[in-house]
């Protein structure tokens, strides 16, 4: 039977730590969180993050804007954000309505704020090696491997996904740990064969069930990345659990894997933000 990789206890250890850091020591991180329109996914994934904060003695504020807000009123905000010494961290909730330019916005967040780590400075800073603020879910991934000894020098990792925010920084970390690295999207060819050479295999394609047991090595470790609906509207990965668990040596479940990690990274983000600063 596979070790389950428990992302919800190991987010709370790290949330544990963060708050014993935090406490008494008179430090106060602050983030700021942008939430554009009223999208019910993304007023519960903001919510989330403020009671996360709270919960780790962080001061956080909502900024809310209409849906219609204009790209010119929501850049004003990020600058003035960008200038308060009580906010360490700023982020916009992603998806923006169309009619605004994601990265624009990102673009005009002090990178010294930037917890999410979308802005090119800290894309680049990860690319040269050198980064100090890591996009939250590949750093959440790598901090889970860390805390179940899962050696990743010399191993063959396979992370199918291409994105800027999960696909290409977790391959870029992986490659850091000394992994060799493949990296897999829609215009592979024979995915199959290159998912079943992988001893690690990362999943972030956003498609329920995605990877089949007929695409995994026996005894790889296995991290679904994937927050997706299945026919029934209950929340799935990208893996087969239930045909991969039983030939792999470790696995994520879903939920309770990679999610609750991505967050913890963000309060260990707006934590290093404030230090750096
Ligand atoms: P994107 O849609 O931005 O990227 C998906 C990637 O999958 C693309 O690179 C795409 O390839 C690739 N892909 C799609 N179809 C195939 C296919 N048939 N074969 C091979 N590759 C394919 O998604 P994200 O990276 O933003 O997110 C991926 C998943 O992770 C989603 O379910 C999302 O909800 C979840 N997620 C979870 C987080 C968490 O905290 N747990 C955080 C962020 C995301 P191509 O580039 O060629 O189009």
């Amino acid at each position: 039977m596979a070790i389950l990789l428990d992302g919800k206890a190991t987010a709370a250890a790290l949330r544990q730590e963060i708050a014993e850091e935090v406490k008494g020591s008179g430090m106060t991180p602050g983030l700021a969180v942008i939430l554009v329109g009223d999208d019910p996914a993304s007023r519960i994934y903001v919510n989330n993050k403020k009671k996360a904060c709270a919960a780790v003695g962080f001061y956080s504020e909502e900024i809310t804007l209409p849906a219609d807000v204009s790209q010119e009123t929501l850049i004003d905000t990020v600058k003035a954000l960008n200038k308060r010494e009580d906010i360490d961290g700023i982020l916009c909730q992603l998806p923006l309505p169309s009619h605004l330019s994601d990265r624009a916005v990102i673009a005009a967040i002090d990178p010294k704020k930037d917890v999410d780590a979308f802005h090119a400075v800290n894309a680049g800073n990860l690319l040269r090696g050198t980064p100090s603020i890591l996009p939250c879910t590949p750093a959440g991934i790598m901090e889970l491997l860390f805390r179940y000894h899962i050696d990743i020098d010399g191993k063959r990792c396979v992370v199918v996904g291409r994105s800027n925010i999960v696909g290409k920084p977790m391959a870029l970390l992986l490659l850091q740990k000394n992994g060799t690295v493949t990296v897999c999207h829609s215009h592979t060819r024979d995915l199959a064969a290159i998912t079943r050479t992988a001893d690690i295999l990362v999943a972030a394609v956003g498609v329920p069930h995605f990877i089949t047991a007929d695409m995994v090595k026996a005894g790889a470790v296995v991290i679904d990345v994937g927050m997706n609906r299945d026919e029934n509207g209950k929340l799935c990965g990208d893996v087969d659990f239930a045909a991969v668990e039983p030939q792999v040596s470790a696995i994520t479940p879903v939920p309770g894997g990679v999610g609750p990690m991505t967050i913890a990274m963000l309060l260990k983000n707006t934590l290093t933000a404030y230090k750096n600063r």
